[in-house]
């Protein structure tokens, strides 16, 4: 057994990052403040959050393995092509109908496709009204991780490949193939094999991934990693990403006072899972008693929020747990377990260069939106002077005086020309309004638009990721940018009537 030693910290020898303002790339957003230095243990999912992979190889890897299993089950006409990046995170699957969905802030679809054909907003109001959609129900599934992003993809090329072929379908039953399907290439081990066979291919090394686990280190940090990769797994990956990246620490396992693989989340922050000590191919309970404790160097597996935070021996507020799944690593730890969360979000570099590409036009949006409360206001006001004036040109008709008939009517005409400008000029306002937001959502996703809002307001994916995630960011490293005791600060919350 490996008896890995506590390293003496802090390292004299580690430099603060000189105090310069932080690019965007490498900033970390915070919904909530947050004092780092009251954080005194920081724990890290694996799979997309620590290992990042590459999209268009692992989304091509899943969708060929994906088809080619359905093939061989006697699933029939697969598509011949699909677009995987077509679906993002955050999108709703409706089983029932086959329909892909986006939804605002309070779970009303405000987009969807059936196949790779768009629903007309009449359409999607004919089907769903304005009411919530209940995701998690046996009719609706969400697409909250990179893994199921792929499948949702298949799903979509699969139903038009059907349907352009006029096959009657049960879409329920397609999805519900997929996803046994995409589990049982994981589980059995497919997957996770055609990974470790070509890492280089498959997993993007970050050259600051080990330095920044070191400064964390170095600033009194203790780490953990908390993943639902099997060890075999998460050994190969771990060790090809920091294996042999700083001579103070000869292996990957050096970095972590705690590793626990195969920990079943979500069920292991809500069900009482048993320890398990693991060291190579042998695996035991770890009777727990009052005097047990984690012993650095060694695995576990499984275990159960409980035990786990009662060994750790801290209360939930001064642990920081860093994922990539909004529910199983984010939503979970935080309301069972009031940890502090960190949400990776592999996809706001992309979020990023489409927003500041699209500085100018939102300015121009905030300009019309102004012109437009204008117009209204003046539109309102010229309605009513018309209505006066077409009121008392039927009372002055009455008393036969053509004089006056005649001087209200010039101002009645005067009017109804304003009320017809200023239309027109609601009209262009909203034309290029129409305009300058199409060609927003397109810098973000030609089909979905931007993965954290809709329209104005914020996706329901966007909304998760405000009220789960103390703080988020583009990847794991860019905790090196900050100090270990930095004060992230939420911006301050502003309703409508303060603005
Ligand atoms: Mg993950």
């Amino acid at each position: 057994m490996l008896k890995p030693e506590q390293l003496a910290l802090p390292f004299p020898e580690i430099q603060t990052a000189p105090r310069t303002i932080i690019a965007r790339v490498h900033r970390i957003f915070a919904n909530q403040s947050m004092k780092m230095g009251d954080v005194e243990w920081i724990g890290f999912d694996m799979d997309h959050t620590i290992a990042m992979y590459d999209p268009s190889a692992l989304d091509s890897l899943c969708i060929h393995s994906m088809i080619d299993r359905l093939r061989q089950q006697g699933f029939p006409h697969a598509p011949t092509n699909v677009d995987p990046s077509f679906c993002i995170r955050g999108l709703v699957i409706d089983k029932r109908l086959g329909h892909i969905l986006k939804l605002d802030r309070y779970r009303v679809v405000r987009k969807g496709f059936h196949g790779l054909r768009e629903l007309s907003p009449d359409q999607l109001a004919k089907t769903y009204e304005a009411r919530r959609i209940r995701v998690g129900t046996p009719q609706f599934f969400g697409i909250d991780t990179l893994y199921a992003r792929s499948e949702a993809s298949l799903f979509a090329a699969w139903i038009q490949s059907l349907e352009q072929q006029r096959h009657s379908i049960d879409p329920s039953h397609l999805f519900d193939q997929i996803r046994t399907c995409a589990d049982g290439l994981f589980r059995d081990g497919t997957i996770p094999r055609l990974i470790t066979d070509d890492l280089r291919r498959f997993i993007r090394k970050d050259p600051q991934l080990a330095s920044t686990f070191h400064k964390l280190r170095s600033g009194g940090k203790k780490l953990f990693l908390l993943t639902n990769s099997p060890w075999p797994f998460t050994h190969a990956v771990m060790d090809y990403l920091l294996g042999s990246e700083m001579p103070e620490y000869p292996t990957w396992r050096h970095y972590f006072d705690i590793v626990i693989t195969s920990a079943n989340k979500p069920q292991f922050f809500l069900e009482r899972q048993p320890l398990i000590e693991q060291d190579g191919d042998s695996k035991r309970p770890v009777v727990l008693r009052a005097s047990t404790s984690f012993e650095r160097g060694k695995s576990y597996e499984g275990g159960n929020l409980s035990d786990f935070t009662r060994l750790l021996g801290v209360p939930g507020d001064r642990i920081l747990y860093v994922g990539d799944h909004i529910y199983g690593d984010i939503l979970r730890s935080k309301k069972e377990a009031s940890w502090r969360t960190g949400l990776v979000l592999h996809e706001l570099d992309d979020e990023l260069r489409a927003h500041e590409a699209s500085l100018p036009d939102i300015q121009r949006l905030q300009d019309l939106t102004s012109q437009r409360e204008e117009l209204e206001d003046e539109l309102r006001v010229h309605q009513t002077l018309f209505k006066d004036q077409s009121r008392q040109l039927e009372s002055v008709r009455a008393t036969r005086d053509i004089a006056m008939t005649s001087a209200v009517e010039v101002q009645r005409q005067l009017e109804k020309r304003t009320v017809e400008r200023v239309r027109g000029l609601l009209q262009s306002n909203e034309s290029e309004t129409r305009d300058i937001e199409a060609r927003i959502e397109q810098r973000f996703h030609p089909t979905w638009g931007p993965l954290l809002k809709e329209g104005t307001e914020l996706s329901s994916f966007g909304q998760q990721v405000e009220a789960y995630a103390c703080v988020y960011t583009s990847r794991v490293s860019n905790l090196l940018f900050y100090s270990p005791i930095q004060h992230f600060r939420s911006p301050r919350d502003l309703m409508p009537h303060e603005f």
